[in-house]
């Protein structure tokens, strides 16, 4: 027999086996001793109050084998099928990629950097020595920007594409199962890399082509057409194109402006990396002095608020992780944050961003956004690319900072006022945001032990390339994810980059 039951647990029975197990007999009203496996459907922690709950749908089997909740899909043969090019090895990639097989398509999968470990070495030489490779960086590589970052797997683009069947290909690719169950899943920068890389295994097992250091300079149109890409080595390779090139490739959308494709300066969102001890986070979430005790995880947070109609929010938090330098160009400073699948480390950090829409900048052209963040990372850039860093308190209160506390980021600091390190209305209207913050935690989120490190500038694309003129512009190119400008995080990309493989599957292909 099999039970599906809602069930509230306290943090320690639903980290200790054993105690999950009986909790569940009692509430599904079986024998213990009946019970062979429990398995959680969903999970979430209700931090609400001083007493902490765990809300949970488990399933409970009796005298019954426990079967996996993950599907398997198949991936078969398509070496001798006609092929589809994706350029760009991110979440959108890579998905783009599996779809095209699972319709029968082979994909030739290209990617400016190299494959996920051989980057590693770039982004610990970045980290330590502030040395940048433009092609190997935390943005460019096998994986894209999501390969080394706290991988959470959240999205509010439930609307726009299968979510679950992303959540189930990276269980099936390596993955945690807890990420099915889970509200707000995460992987960890030491899980991904193993994923990523058996997903190129399926790619290639299938018959598909993935191809590393290879820069896509250039698309192949003709008579209004997309036929294909040209490489920065010379060669081409012939197709329609999916071109899910993420933000941080601007050379991209210079060449889809000499074609005459359709951009549009997008509103984005700017501002700082914040780092806390985890410890004040755990005791401001969990409302404990002593912090999150032996069976609740590293606390995360979510502020928004509006400064004078001005979103202001926190974003991408990574609880127990480190600062990192984001970068992808020489003299433009990125700051990012990423956690490993413990988020065992001693603090935690997000970005704090501001919105940022078409009135407030001066330049009114479609890259013009693009030219205003290139401006403000250009503002927060010093060699090596140590990070300008003021003490969150001190911020506030407008004085520099002297001393630091201890930080997670390598490459070194430089102590300014974050005044001098951020465009006036990011400054302006974060310190409101901050004040407003500390309100809504009830004092203690507003500290001088937190640290503030510019600029955290990489959010979101600020170029969109408009794809409903896509088809009238000509066939043959399918923009996709974050840098097409219509998704925003792992799942989103993988989810459009799905899409964009099922668009083409259809159009091109009458798959
Ligand atoms: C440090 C960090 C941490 C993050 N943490 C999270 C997180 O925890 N959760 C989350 O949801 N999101 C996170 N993000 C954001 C997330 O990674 C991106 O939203 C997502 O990766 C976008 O996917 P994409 O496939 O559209 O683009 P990308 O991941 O940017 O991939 C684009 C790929 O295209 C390649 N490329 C670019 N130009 C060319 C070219 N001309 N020729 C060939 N290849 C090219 C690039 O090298 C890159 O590999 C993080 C980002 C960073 C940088």
């Amino acid at each position: 027999m099999i039970k599906d039951i809602d069930i509230v647990l306290t943090p320690e029975e639903s980290a200790v086996e054993q105690l999950l197990v009986k909790a569940s007999a009692k509430k599904a009203g079986v024998k213990q001793s009946s019970v062979t496996a429990v398995k959680y459907l969903r999970k979430s922690i209700d931090a609400r109050r001083m007493d902490i709950k765990i809300n949970a749908k488990v399933r409970v089997y009796v005298n019954e084998k426990p079967e996996s909740l993950c599907p398997h899909v198949e991936f078969h043969d398509v070496s001798a099928a006609p092929s589809a090019i994706v350029v760009g090895a991110g979440p959108a990639g890579l998905f783009a990629s599996l779809t095209l097989i699972e319709r029968g398509l082979r994909p030739i999968l290209i990617e400016r950097g190299k494959d996920v470990h051989e980057r590693k070495r770039d982004t610990a030489l970045l980290s330590t020595r502030g040395l940048l490779d433009p092609e190997s960086n935390y943005a460019f590589g096998e994986g894209g920007a999501g390969a080394y970052s706290d991988g959470k797997l959240y999205t509010r683009s439930v609307k726009r594409g299968n979510v679950r069947k992303v959540l189930e290909l990276l269980v099936q690719h390596g993955a945690d199962e807890s990420i099915l169950y889970e509200t707000h899943p995460h992987v960890g920068t030491d899980k991904l890399p193993i994923v990523i890389e058996n997903i190129r295994n399926t790619i290639i097992a299938s018959g598909g082509e993935v191809h590393f250091k290879s820069r896509v300079i250039d698309l192949i149109v003709e008579n209004g057409e997309t036929k294909g890409v040209v490489l920065a080595d010379g060669r081409e390779f012939k197709g329609p194109v999916i071109l899910a090139t993420g933000h941080s490739a601007k050379d991209v959308y210079q060449f889809l402006d000499r074609h005459g494709f359709v951009l549009e300066a997008k509103d984005t969102a700017v501002g700082v990396r914040l780092e806390h001890p985890q410890m004040v986070i755990d005791q401001l979430q969990y409302h404990n002095p002593k912090g999150r005790g032996l069976y609740l995880p590293p606390a995360s947070y979510s502020f928004v608020t509006q400064v004078e109609n001005r979103g202001v929010y926190s974003f991408c938090m990574c609880p127990g992780g480190s600062v990192i330098p984001a970068a992808t160009e020489m003299g433009r400073q990125a700051v990012n944050g990423m956690s490993s699948s413990s988020r065992g480390g001693k603090k935690a950090n997000s970005g704090m961003v501001v919105q940022i829409r078409q009135e407030d900048i001066k330049y009114k052209d479609k890259l013009g956004m693009l030219r205003w963040v290139e401006e403000m990372e250009e503002m927060a850039y010093f060699e090596g690319f140590k990070a300008p860093a003021q003490r969150m308190a001190d911020f506030v209160n407008d004085k520099v900072s002297s001393t630091f506390p201890d930080t997670t980021y390598k490459p070194g600091l430089v102590s300014m006022r974050m005044d001098d390190a951020l465009p006036k209305i990011v400054a302006d209207s974060l310190r409101e945001g901050f004040k407003a913050f500390d309100r809504m935690s009830r004092g203690g989120f507003l500290t001088n032990e937190a640290l503030m490190l510019a600029s955290e500038t990489r959010t979101s694309s600020p170029v969109r390339i408009v794809r409903d003129e896509m088809m009238k512009q000509g066939p043959g190119l399918y923009p996709a994810g974050e840098g097409a400008g219509y998704a925003g995080g792992i799942v989103s990309a993988a989810v459009d980059g799905t899409e964009a493989a099922i668009r083409l599957s259809g159009e091109v292909y009458g798959k």
